[in-house]
């Protein structure tokens, strides 16, 4: 169980004092050790939230104001060789077909990303060996020569330090992969005995390492998680630094082993959300579609509390059904037209304004 008490009253004022205390200790340090972030999590209650809230409103408004940065994003492959337990793409999964875009598809979807505004292209996929360093590398390179200033965010899993270099030097620029748990013991429960744990923290520090900006993140209310297990993930982001954190509910599939498990809520996602703003002031921070396939105006409170990121889908439509690594997901039947159009008024909606930059993290410049 998690979070135990944010849908209830808070009964005891003493307790009620200390978690506002170490909320506004959040807010100025940006820090907290184990057993304080751990008591958070415990006595948190309806009570505190809305202050939780505003604090991390207050803090992304300070670094990045109202703006919402705008990524494309391109479901490439649907093929999977790995085996998450969660995903609804696991390579077991003989109910979904399976598809593939090609180069010339690429293309065209960037081609029209780009007219719509995007300037950053997130191209995800499965693990997928069809997309080998030598088709990939190819891929980058034209979009970078057909449009020089923008960026190239790849999501393809694991891969070898080798092929991340490559990549990088061909003109991606950033990287997802999320650790998916900073625990040990629930990253096994998550996933096949072949996947392994520091293999796939390996990657990250690889990643960071060969210069791309790194995005890790995880899931909430994965089956068999805990309060320890969430301030495991918030203490790991810490040490690690990644320049974006995706943090999404965990959505059971009816065609995986957690198929009877409970799903995260809106509720919970929020709360880690805005917790990690209140730890990341700087940090770029996704309002993320499972919270909108979860909520119809999830990804709206997911901006009032904290983030700054949207990644509308510019997948062609033929294929975004089947890149169902959870089901009940958002604008399956619309073009990437609709869904840049439909997000524009769900941001102004809330106060919020576009930002169709490139959408470096704010400390970007000064690094290089
Ligand atoms: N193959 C790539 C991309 C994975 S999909 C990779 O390994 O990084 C992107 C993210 O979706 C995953 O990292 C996972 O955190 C999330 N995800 C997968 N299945 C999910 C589910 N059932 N519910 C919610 N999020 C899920």
């Amino acid at each position: 169980m998690i979070l135990p008490n944010i849908e209830k009253r808070q009964k005891n004022s003493s307790i009620h004092d200390k978690v506002m205390f170490l909320l506004n200790d959040l807010y100025t340090e940006s820090n907290l050790s184990r057993d304080q972030l751990f008591f958070l999590l415990e006595h948190l209650s309806k009570e505190e939230l809305p202050h939780l809230y505003n604090l991390a409103y207050k803090k992304k408004y300070t670094y990045y104001q109202n703006k919402v940065f705008m990524r494309g994003l391109l479901e490439i492959s649907n093929y999977c060789s790995r085996g998450c337990h969660y995903c609804g793409i696991h390579r077991q999964n003989k109910v979904i077909s399976r598809y593939r875009l090609s180069k010339e598809q690429i293309y065209t979807c960037i081609d029209e990303a780009y007219s719509l505004g995007y300037k950053t292209y997130v191209l995800q996929g499965g693990e997928d060996p069809y997309f080998t360093d030598e088709l990939m590398e190819e891929i980058i390179r034209e979009i970078k020569q057909r449009y020089p200033n923008t960026r190239i965010t790849l999501s393809l899993g694991e891969r070898s330090y080798a092929s991340y270099k490559r990549l990088y030097e061909a003109g991606a620029d950033r990287y997802l992969l999320r650790h998916e748990t900073a625990s040990k013991e629930l990253y096994q429960h998550l996933h096949p005995s072949d996947m392994d744990f520091e293999q796939r923290r390996e990657c990250l520090t690889n990643l960071k390492e060969i210069g791309y900006q790194v995005g890790a993140g995880f899931m909430v209310h994965t089956p068999k998680q805990t309060n320890q297990d969430l301030v495991e993930d918030l203490l790991y982001l810490k040490e690690l630094k990644p320049d974006m954190i995706g943090i999404g509910p965990f959505l059971a599939h009816s065609s995986t082993v957690f198929k009877e498990a409970s799903s995260g809520t809106l509720e919970e996602t929020l709360v880690m959300v805005a917790l990690t703003r209140l730890m990341h002031p700087e940090v770029l921070l996704p309002a993320t579609t499972a919270l909108g396939s979860l909520h119809k105006i999830g990804r709206e409170k997911a901006l009032k509390v904290g983030a700054n990121v949207l990644m509308p889908n510019i997948s062609p439509t033929a294929t975004r059904k089947d890149y169902e690594i959870y089901e009940s997901k958002i604008c399956i039947d619309d073009t990437a037209d609709h869904c840049r159009n439909c997000i524009e008024s769900r941001v102004v909606g809330v106060n919020h304004q576009i930002d169709l930059s490139v959408g470096d993290p704010i400390y970007y410049n000064e690094r290089r």
